[in-house]
């Protein structure tokens, strides 16, 4: 009999068929998966019970209960403003960037030689940002407005000459940045003050411009600028990107530091996100920039190459020393806004912002003319209109009307204009007024309306002159350049990306379906709440699956990356202790192999670190833990320990950690970032620990998008769900809000929906079932070509290995860089290098690559392995080696001279698979130092690719 079924989702989601998953437990040893696990995971920490899930269902019926839920949302105009204006992201970029795999699945550019696409993607972003803000330096992206501002303050405070805590802030900033700056101010001991900039400004260490306001108003604020400077602190402007088009930069107006979003280049309102935070400083304070930075350097040919510039200073790095927590952060986003302006260029960007603001002029001149009081004379898009007692009225007219205005008191409505704003919406917000329709001739308005910008502010300075910004207009050159810039390369569309701690697992395409279909992109963040009701249930569905895969009480998914989660999770603990009269704990004790991120958040949360040393294991020391657990008792606020360790073994101990750190009153942060080993499993939340952040674009199929987008959920148990982040717009919270938008990234949880609903409880648990198996398969693979660093029970790894180069180096002076950049020879990502050990490679397969593709990245590990070993037989020359000048470019390899010692297809094809679809590396290897000695961090001059 045929068996007529489907086969699950599951069994497409996870790479290997049941032989080869038969193989695969040959090869380490085990009859069955569940033996494996059985052994693998201890006892201590194993959950009893399945997972309550529903049970899994398949793709179609997936897209059928999201559509069903996005029906639910109702899409208005949304003419709200604060931040989020409606946009087209172009129909070409939506496609063949947004929807592309050979974008979305990439990782963030560490690897340089195989990310020069992504990166010339971030440089024309940078260039955006730098040319519009007119300030020298911009970063590639920053999470959201609210947490860039909040970035910005503290920058401030480091940089700046005041020795004062206060930090001013407009009141007409945007309500959430706000708050955000509030969230963050406080456990630093930074008083924020509101102020309205008119007259004598407080003593404080800095100043942030919102420009233009959250109430329309456009200000020229030099004045306020040189004050600051005169006191010794430092300005802020945080600057809507499409008004610079037409007012003057804020680096003209003297801000040392412009921040802002780039929503409305092309990337839709997402329910609040994800959208590209920015960046930019003046002069002076690069070194000062949080997040990543891109950067022109030379590569091994003299060629000009992209790379992350400046990374000793990424601050997440730096640990307890670290100012910024930020890690993951926007790429994607980033880079369609950059491409937003490549294809339409300054005209074009200059004749979108001249539309919007004509429409607005227009959409003011006509509610003067119906005797309704415009309270700024001065605006680029948003016009703020006094109707005493009757806000609440002409918001509810405008929404039967189908639109979305603002009201911001019981007297006044704000309406602001976008790119899609035309006369029909003119037409509907006047009716929504009350102005009469016989008085409308919106189009002849429009032509003949002159500008309502201070004519103080008319911008004069040039911006996006470079060629990028004008060579690809036509479609079909715009489709080129994308095509181009991806096939430059290395993303989950061509090979495995065994990065460990990342999980690079399938980012299925039904899960990313939905997220581009209008019911879920075009939803304003502050639209109404009955018209995010299919929002709503898909945000609390997916809480509740968190919370039953965690162990966990309560969830939020506000933060909008694992570093914010950790942030949110250290803040519940704080308030926490300070309900119970604890305000004192505040010492949070981190193992030295912690992921970066641990310290930065602990110490942006207001705590004092103290590192617990690590066993030769790997493992938490336990006489260390008690040792700095008596010295710390009464100040002990938590501890802050990643399950499985970092390491990449299930520590037996966790359970006791977690008592001993009980017992002596603090609270337990497991980061869940490698929640990939244990879902199904294991629940954090039951073993022990009161709190975890879970990275979705990790474990739960969010694409890395190239470094960003990310949502970090935070977990916690009852007695902390009070202090779980809050939002100014929804509900209060004692904690406040670590995001810009109530919902964070909204936009792109219908993917880990999507993963959840199609696995159910035995698939996911399969899945990490598999995730384990193959890590144990590789690491067998290759201990007899690499000593594998650390084990657990039964010499078992968990759901990734470290595999121990230092050995080798020293005897061959091969060094995991040449092993990383002699991977891309052979068509791979290298895995993630020097993290947590200096000198090794830490592999993570998920259970998304099956036997073949796992076989094949052995198998060339093993291969180098014996270039290895012809260095040190002296077969290869140790200076001049396949090894030492990898990558080879196909402009190296067909050169009319080849000087080295090995052969040309020995560069090229060390393995004869190679022969079928090889990638070619577009650079050779990149030199790091010199880009960093000689900072360009916007697009270079045609110049530099001349020969
Ligand atoms: C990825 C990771 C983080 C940080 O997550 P981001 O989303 O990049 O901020 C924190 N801890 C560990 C162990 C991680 O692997």
């Amino acid at each position: 009999m045929t068996d007529l079924t489907a086969p699950p989702f599951s069994s497409r989601h996870i790479g290997p068929s049941e032989s080869e998953q038969q193989r695969m437990l040959e090869a380490v040893g085990f009859e069955s998966v569940a033996d494996l696990v059985a052994v693998a995971v201890p006892e201590a920490i194993r959950a009893k019970d399945s997972l309550k899930l529903p049970a899994a269902i398949g793709e179609a019926e997936a897209i059928a209960e999201l559509r069903a839920l996005a029906g639910r949302n109702r899409v208005l105009t949304s003419m709200i403003g604060l931040g989020y204006y409606d946009t087209v992201t172009p129909a070409v970029i939506r496609r063949n960037l947004l929807e592309n795999p050979g974008w979305y699945t990439a990782y963030t550019p560490y690897q340089p030689e195989i990310s020069q696409g992504r990166l010339e993607a971030l440089l024309n972003f940078q260039t955006v940002v730098s040319d519009l803000t007119g300030l020298p330096v911009a970063g590639a992206s920053l999470l959201d407005e609210g947490t860039a501002a909040a970035e910005a303050m503290t920058l401030a405070r480091r940089a700046g000459k005041s020795k004062s805590s206060v930090f001013v802030v407009d009141a007409d900033a945007l309500p959430q940045t706000k708050a955000v700056l509030a969230t963050r101010a406080e456990p630093l001991g930074i008083t924020l003050v509101e102020h309205s900039l008119d007259g004598e400004l407080p003593e404080c260490f800095g100043v942030l411009v919102q420009y233009p306001g959250a109430s329309g108003r456009v200000r020229d604020f030099r004045a306020v600028a040189a004050a600051a400077h005169e006191a010794g602190a430092l300005v802020v402007a945080a600057a809507d990107l499409l008004a610079l088009t037409l007012v003057a930069a804020p680096g003209e107006l003297g801000a040392d530091i412009a921040i802002g979003s780039s929503q409305r280049f092309g990337v839709s309102f997402g329910f609040g996100g994800p959208h590209a935070a920015y960046m930019s400083v003046r002069e002076g304070l690069q070194r000062q920039l949080p997040g990543r930075l891109v950067g022109v350097s030379v590569d091994a040919d003299g060629g000009p190459a992209y790379r992350l510039a400046l990374q000793t200073r990424e601050q997440h790095i730096r640990r307890e020393k670290a100012t910024s927590n930020i890690c993951t952060a926007q790429v994607l986003l980033a880079v369609i806004a950059g491409m937003y302006a490549v294809y339409h260029g300054p005209e074009g960007l200059r004749r979108i912002a001249h539309r919007v603001h004509r429409y607005a002029v227009v959409l003011a001149g006509g509610l003067r003319r119906a005797g309704v009081e415009v309270v700024h004379d001065e605006f680029f898009d948003t016009v703020l209109a006094r109707v005493p007692g009757r806000a609440a009225e002409v918001v509810a007219a405008a929404a039967e009307r189908g639109v979305n205005l603002w009201q911001a008191d019981a007297d006044h409505v704000s309406v602001a204009c976008d790119e899609k704003t035309g006369a029909a919406e003119i037409a509907k917000v006047w009716a929504a007024f009350g102005v009469p329709a016989a008085d409308v001739n919106i189009d002849g308005d429009i032509e003949g309306a002159s500008d309502a910008l201070p004519h103080t502010l008319v911008r004069e300075s040039d911006y996006l002159t470079h060629p990028v910004f004008h060579q690809h207009r036509s479609e079909t050159a715009m489709l080129r350049y994308l095509r181009k810039l991806q096939d430059k390369d290395i993303a989950l569309d061509r090979s495995m990306i065994p990065l460990g701690s990342c999980t690079m697992k399938l980012n299925a395409t039904t899960e990313m379906e939905p997220i581009t279909w209008p019911e879920f992109a075009a939803i304003h963040p502050y639209a109404p709440e009955e018209q995010a009701e299919g929002y709503r249930e898909l945000i609390g569905t997916l809480e509740g699956w968190l919370a039953e895969v965690t162990g966990y009480d309560a969830v939020s998914i506000q933060p909008n990356a694992g570093s914010q989660g950790e942030f949110a999770g250290l803040l519940a603990i704080r308030a926490y202790h300070r309900a119970n009269g604890q305000g004192e704990r505040d010492v949070c004790l981190i193992p030295s192999s912690a992921h970066g991120t641990n310290a930065a958040s602990a110490v942006m949360a207001g705590m004092r670190v103290v590192v617990v040393a690590c066993d030769e294991n790997g493992n938490v020391d336990l006489a260390d833990l008690d040792a700095k657990i008596a010295k710390h008792r009464d100040a002990l606020a938590a501890i802050m320990v990643t399950y499985p360790s970092t390491h990449g073994v299930y520590e037996e101990t966790v359970t006791e950690i977690c008592e001993k750190v009980h017992e002596a009153g603090g609270q337990v942060y497991v980061d869940g970032a490698n929640l990939n080993a244990l879902v199904g499993l294991a629940k954090p939340g039951a073993f022990g620990a009161d709190v975890s952040h879970l990275n979705l674009h990790k474990t739960f199929c969010i694409p890395h998008g190239g470094g960003g987008p990310g949502v970090g959920p935070v977990a916690v148990r009852a007695h902390l769900a009070d202090y779980l982040p809050g939002h100014p717009l929804r509900d209060g919270s004692p904690v406040g809000p670590v995001s810009a938008a109530p919902y964070g990234s909204a936009g792109i949880l219908p993917i880990s929906w999507a993963y959840v609903r199609m696995m159910g409880g035995e698939g996911l648990k399969a899945a990490t079932e598999q995730a384990i198996l193959s890590a144990n398969y590789l690491a067998r693979r290759l201990a007899p070509h690499y000593p594998v660093l650390y084990t657990g029970r039964g010499g078992l790894v968990a759901h990734e290995c470290i595999i121990d180069l230092r050995q080798i180096t020293k005897e061959t002076g091969v060094t995991v860089d040449d092993v990383a950049k002699r991977l891309i020879d052979y068509g791979f990502h290298a895995p993630t290098m020097s993290f947590p050990v200096a000198g090794t490679l830490m592999i993570e397969p998920t259970e998304s690559e099956d036997l073949g593709e796992l076989d094949r990245f052995v198998d060339a590990m093993i291969a180098i392995r014996g270039e290895i070993a012809k260095v040190a037989s002296g077969d290869y020359d140790k200076a001049d080696n396949p090894l030492r000048n990898a990558p080879h470019t196909a402009a190296a390899v067909t050169a009319d001279e080849w000087p080295h010692p090995y052969t040309r297809s020995e560069a090229a094809y060390p393995v004869p698979s190679l022969r079928d679809g090889k990638y070619w590396v577009p650079v050779r290897r990149i030199d790091q130092a010199y880009g960093d000695r000689n900072l360009v961090c916007s697009c270079p001059p045609l110049e530099a690719y001349e020969d």
